[in-house]
């Protein structure tokens, strides 16, 4: 697919050639026309493809093992048109074209979460880590002396960046099904600042419920920081009946969002997104200097972000694919994130009727964690790991899949038919990330990949 866009790079190296917008042939052979560099271009060319070989198969259904997505070829193509050129989008004297793409994408993608795209701010960033830094860092201005709350699901990055703020980070429980529970978390938001509620989680895919903690929240006067970097995209299926719409509902009540194009949008790593609600929080970046702004008084991003130097070509490229592919409910985007919901809705039942594996919860997103049927905890984290390992070294017929640690007191209550002599261990359990459409027709396979993993291993 990548091949079949080369006659359209060509055309643009032509058309750019011509006007002086790339670099000149030879140029970096330091003037020596020639074979000889040639010669040492195909040489390590050779040495470095042989290298990149031995990446895992990330574009193939048989890889459900992290969070790696594919770009879209589109956005590969746009991506190197832009990045040939080069573009900074720190300012609008360094990335003129790619600047205004990337205002047009933030209005979307405010669009898409329902804020209002003149009265919101935002920007991408090189990916969601420093875009929830921005989000906190924010929080920080408002709330100078207030902790921050987030729950044990959410991602490593919020209590990292709280240190690095010098912020105090709290683990909070947002299980609000019984009454001691909304009790408890009324009582955690005295005092609190901000409160990171995340809408897929990395573990699981779990969407926390934005809806039931927001009206608490604004009782109490804490702010609300969504981390949707994973899960923000699945915004477009809210009316698809896949799963519970409340929390993306009441999105655009959420004072900061955070949604990573490089996870689901289809995009190239680095490309992240911080978004907030009221665009005053902009007079927080507010800096002088002497050396970037000076082509237009027109906003130049380097005035609303963190990060300085951000590649241009990111924002091309993003912005290509939502031309192509559109940003709505109906568009050829929300059908291909569709059919990762259905595929670990398939992978799900096919575990439930399975006599050889147990599903540790239905999914909400596109990932499901599950585990080889056994009599203990240990039994089955040792099981875990053999066919995580197994299955990556059959070849054609290998499956990639990750590991992931659950706390054995609250498995083995889940599963009363689990023994464990110590409930404080962790179990070891399968976790498969459905992140491209062709996993759906890929679900039978997989699980007959499985099955044959599990038979090695307890033959042996
Ligand atoms: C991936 C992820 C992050 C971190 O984003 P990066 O783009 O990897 O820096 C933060 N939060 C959640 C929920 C994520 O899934």
């Amino acid at each position: 697919m990548y091949k079949q866009l080369i006659p359209l790079l060509e055309r643009w190296f032509e058309q750019a050639e011509l006007q002086g917008m790339t670099i000149p042939a030879r140029y970096h052979a330091g003037g020596q026309a020639g074979d000889a560099a040639d010669t040492e271009l195909q040489a390590v060319f050779e040495a470095f493809i042989a290298r990149m070989q031995a990446c895992y198969p990330f574009h193939q259904p048989a890889y459900a093992g992290q969070m790696l997505k594919p770009p879209h070829p589109a956005a590969w193509l746009a991506y190197a048109v832009a990045m040939s050129v080069n573009t900074n989008n720190h300012a609008l004297d360094g990335g003129p074209e790619t600047s205004q793409m990337e205002k047009e994408v933030i209005r979307d993608l405010a669009g898409m979460v329902g804020y209002d795209p003149g009265a919101s701010l935002g920007h991408l960033t090189s990916g969601g880590t420093v875009a929830n830094l921005e989000a906190l860092w924010v929080a920080r201005c408002l709330h100078p002396d207030k902790p921050v709350l987030f729950s044990e699901q959410a991602h490593y990055t919020h209590s990292r960046m709280c240190s690095v703020l010098g912020m105090e980070g709290r683990a909070v429980s947002m299980d609000l099904s019984s009454k001691e529970g909304e009790a408890r978390f009324r009582e955690a938001l005295q005092g609190a600042g901000t409160l990171v509620v995340t809408l897929g989680t990395t573990g699981t895919g779990t969407i926390e419920p934005l809806d039931k903690v927001l009206p608490l929240c604004r009782q109490a006067g804490v702010r609300i920081h969504v981390d949707a970097a994973y899960g923000g995209f699945f915004t477009l299926l809210k009316n698809s009946g896949l799963f519970n719409p409340a929390p993306f509902e009441a999105l655009w009540e959420a004072d900061s969002i955070v949604i990573d194009p490089h996870k689901h949008g289809l995009q190239p790593y680095g490309c992240g997104c911080v978004l907030f609600r009221d665009a005053s929080v902009g007079r927080f970046y507010k800096h002088d200097s002497p050396y970037t702004y000076f082509s237009s008084d027109e906003l130049h991003l380097g005035e609303i972000t963190l990060e300085c130097s951000r590649a241009g070509a990111a924002a091309a490229a993003l912005w290509f694919t939502i031309q192509l592919l559109g940003l709505h409910a109906e568009s050829r985007f929300a059908g291909t994130l569709k059919n990762c919901l259905l595929a670990a809705r398939s992978f799900a039942s096919e575990l439930q009727n399975s006599e050889a594996f147990g599903l540790l919860a239905q999914p909400e997103t596109d990932i499901v964690c599950y585990f080889p049927l056994a009599g203990d905890i240990s039994e089955i984290s040792r099981l875990s790991r053999d066919i995580f390992h197994d299955t990556m070294q059959q070849g054609q017929q290998s499956l990639f899949l990750s590991l992931y640690k659950v706390n054995a007191g609250a498995f083995v209550k889940q599963f009363p038919a689990v023994s464990c002599t110590d409930p404080s261990e962790q179990v070891t359990i399968l976790r498969s990330v459905f992140m491209k459409p062709e996993h759906l027709g890929f679900i039978p396979e997989m699980m007959r990949r499985l099955r044959a993993s599990l038979q090695r291993i307890t033959a042996q």
